[in-house]
């Protein structure tokens, strides 16, 4: 037992004892991060030490090209790992500047406060169950014996075993799964399920999609692991927007989002911004921004500037669609090394909300010491991008059989050496779960719309469900920051690696497998048809453990599989979160009145019934403003959206008429509560006619609700989400 071992479960062991702060989960946890020798072994910081003279390739003499030279560099190894997000989208690379120090006294590096920060922790139960189950490896299965009764009580975990026995396997359709083909395989295998690697005639239970809902058109039943729209929302604009909306009704709670300007329609803005804004009077602290073409994967055509200046170049030339964003220059660093966090999450249903967090995750390490960004290393990827699609080329790189060494290792191993540190993982896992759920919750308006345009009520079809692969980075103070989410993480078990001078062969991925199966293998699981039907008859608290029983297919040899890598965080926190669920009450404004025929638009003659209909016209508000409103509102959304080819009005125009309408109507208040007091009168309204009430108009300005609150903002001009001064918004990151 090494010194490290020893001091560590000391620690644990007087934590455990002194019993304050640390409930049983928490303990569980630790229990099983003990128990793992693997994790135990700290990593070796010389394995991924820097060898900077032979391995930098030139893109870290010639910074203009460095992303795309590294690229360049062995065109078979491009395709590892890559998140297929965006397929068919794929940006050209956009040549990295070399940016030139803004003269402004950008202040990006004040530490967030701590008052504030600690105020915004929730306290979420649980969390340290999250690692439980790790130290099982994929498949290894427990035998168990079942009883020979005959007689079957659904509600008895033994004979729901034998009820199990006896169905028939689940099918699986994998025609489509692309490159997460292996894990699934063997997810199926060690599910005894039946997979269809070409299809089937009839339908089977579940479609495994590689990239889209619509890789198969043809489905009608079942559940396919895609969402429609989900690739579009996810790529980094239609992201930025959403959680921007967000941060308009919650600047608190969405400041886990890094300042961001959509270009190249906000260019002026984010260059007046940088150049205006005094950072909180620090000097010190020259910002540094970072562009990212929207829809680009994998670092492609990243590239870092501290002067507006320097991106003009580029967005006057190819008025390339990307998003500029604060840099956030204070990473948590592990060994000198940037590193950042990927975790699956499963949405397993819009409607009810369902999210499931994975208890391990990858976290995928820099192979150059960082620095904070300056003018001389802005071009140094290897020390600024995490991704392991350009790290792998380093020559630093160093794949590891080891979950707890390398450059990709598993969370777990991350929070065990932060752990024994003295870091409250606990607390660092309670702010991922809440930036992962709130983030999805600003997705699921959108998906909404997208998922009834594809999937009408009450028509057949199947129904949908999808890991999302999210990236997340640690700031030096702990704080999570959501990089982005990817629709299509990879999902690949295997790396690439040069067997002899010039000869690749794909080899096993110990610290991919033990993820990504688990993962893969416990979606299928909470996926499974009658699985789904018989633990909704449990309480909640039991049904994780039941899911750890023989699932159908999986009991002939009386095996069971390791318990559940998945931990459900919603609606299991609902109470905490549910209150941010504002934009979708709006969202269910605009369906009910967008019908059901597959749009996603809103006709004026919709937007003029939903006026109607909520009573919202009166002598100061005339319909031929109303009419005017939509025709401003639904213009300006155009000209952001060049690339739309379907007229009318999308959800987010509707969100910001709405915001305008609720303003007008509720001037003194903040914007959080007008929506809300809008809300509340359009659903009564609908509600009154829903009983066949007609109701009546409300008063121009509801002043119940304006003397809820005696201090409120003054009335704002009608501005566009897009343009509204983002420093007024939410305070900067750092
Ligand atoms: P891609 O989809 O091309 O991988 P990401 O948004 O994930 O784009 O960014 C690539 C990498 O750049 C991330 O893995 C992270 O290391 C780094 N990065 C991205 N955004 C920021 C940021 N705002 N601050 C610091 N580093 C960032």
């Amino acid at each position: 037992m090494s010194d490290h071992y020893v001091k560590v479960k000391v620690q644990l062991e007087q934590m455990k004892s002194s019993g304050e702060g640390v409930e049983k989960e928490e303990a569980d946890m630790i229990e099983v991060l003990v128990a793992s020798p693997e994790v135990l072994v700290a990593s070796p910081p010389a394995s991924v030490s820097p060898v900077p003279a032979s391995c930098t390739p030139a893109a870290q003499r010639e910074p203009p090209k460095t992303s795309v030279t590294c690229r360049n560099q062995s065109k078979s190894r491009r395709k590892l790992g890559k998140d297929e997000k965006n397929t068919g989208t794929k940006q050209d690379s956009v040549p990295a500047l070399q940016g030139t120090i803004v003269a402004s006294n950008a202040n990006l590096g004040k530490p967030v406060n701590r008052k504030d920060h600690e105020q915004q922790t929730l306290q979420i139960k649980g969390t340290g169950k999250m690692l439980q189950g790790k130290t099982e490896t994929n498949g290894n299965a427990v035998p168990i014996h079942l009883p020979e009764d005959n007689k079957v009580d659904p509600h008895n975990k033994e004979d729901a075993n034998k009820v199990a026995k006896r169905r028939k396997p689940v099918t699986v359709d994998t025609f489509k799964a692309k490159t997460s083909l292996e894990a699934l395989k063997l997810s199926i295998r060690q599910l005894k399920w039946k997979e269809f690697p070409v299809g089937r005639r009839s339908a089977c239970d579940i479609y495994w999609h590689g990239v889209s809902f619509h890789d198969n058109d043809n489905i009608i039943s079942g559940q396919v692991n895609k969402f429609p729209g989900m690739i579009e929302m996810l790529r980094k604009i239609n992201l930025t927007r959403a959680v921007r909306t967000m941060q308009e009704l919650f600047p608190e709670e969405y400041n886990f989002y890094p300042r961001s300007w959509i270009l190249p329609e906000e260019y002026q803005l984010f260059s007046t911004q940088v150049q205006d804004n005094n950072w909180d009077g620090d000097v010190s602290q020259k910002p540094t921004f970072i562009i990212k073409p929207d829809g680009g994967s994998q670092g492609d055509g990243i590239y870092l500037i501290r002067d507006p200046g320097d991106l003009r170049v580029i967005a006057g030339s190819h008025t390339k669609q990307s998003v500029v964003q604060e840099y956030i220059h204070k990473p948590l660093l592990i060994d000198k090394l940037k590193f950042d966090i990927r975790l699956y999450v499963l949405v397993k249903s819009l409607e009810p909300l369902e999210i499931y967090i994975a208890k391990e995750g990858l976290s995928r390490f820099c192979t150059e010491p960082y620095q904070e960004p300056s003018q001389k290393n802005l071009s140094h990827v290897f020390m600024h991008l995490t991704n392991y699609s350009l790290n792998v080329q380093s020559g630093n790189f160093v794949h590891s059989d080891s979950l707890s060494s390398g450059s990709k290792r598993t969370f777990s191993s991350v929070l065990y050496r932060l752990a024994s540190k003295g870091v409250d993982i606990k607390k660092v896992w309670s702010d991922i779960i809440s930036l992962v759920i709130k983030t999805i919750i600003a997705l699921v308006p959108e998906l909404k719309v997208y998922y009834q345009a594809d999937i009408p009520p009450g028509k057949p079809g199947p129904t949908c469900f999808q890991i999302l692969g999210f990236d997340i980075l640690l700031m030096k103070n702990l704080k999570p920051v959501l990089l982005e989410v990817n629709a299509n993480p990879s999902m690949r078990i295997e790396h690439e690696q040069e067997v002899s001078p010039g000869v690749f062969e794909y080899v096993p991925s110990p610290v991919d497998e033990e993820v990504k199966v688990g993962v893969i293998r416990d979606t299928l699981r909470l996926m499974d048809p009658a699985q789904k039907k018989s633990l909704t008859s449990y309480p909640e608290h039991q049904q994780e453990e039941l899911s750890g029983s023989p699932v159908r297919g999986a009991g002939e040899e009386g095996r069971v599989l390791p318990s559940m890598c998945l931990k459900q965080v919603f609606p299991k926190y609902t109470k905490q979160f549910s209150y941010l669920r504002t934009v979708e009450r709006i969202t269910a404004l605009f369906l009910r009145f967008l019908g059901v025929k597959g749009n996603m638009r809103l006709g004026p003659t919709g937007f003029r019934t939903f006026i109607r209909n909520c009573k919202l016209s009166n002598s100061h508000f005339s319909m031929a403003t109303v009419d005017i409103l939509y025709i401003d509102v639904t213009r300006r959304w155009a000209s952001m959206l060049p690339g739309s080819r379907e007229a009318g009005m999308g959800l987010q125009a509707f969100v910001e008429a709405f915001f305008y309408l609720a303003q007008r109507r509720f001037k003194s208040l903040p914007l959080r509560e007008q929506v809300v007091s809008l809300l509340e009168v359009c659903e009564a309204q609908l509600e009154n006619q829903g009983r066949g009430d007609p109701g009546g108009a409300l008063p121009e300005d509801s002043t119940s609700s304006t003397r809820r609150s005696g201090k409120g903002h003054p009335p704002r001009p009608f501005y566009p989400i897009t343009n509204r001064p983002l420093a007024q918004q939410y305070p900067p990151m750092h």
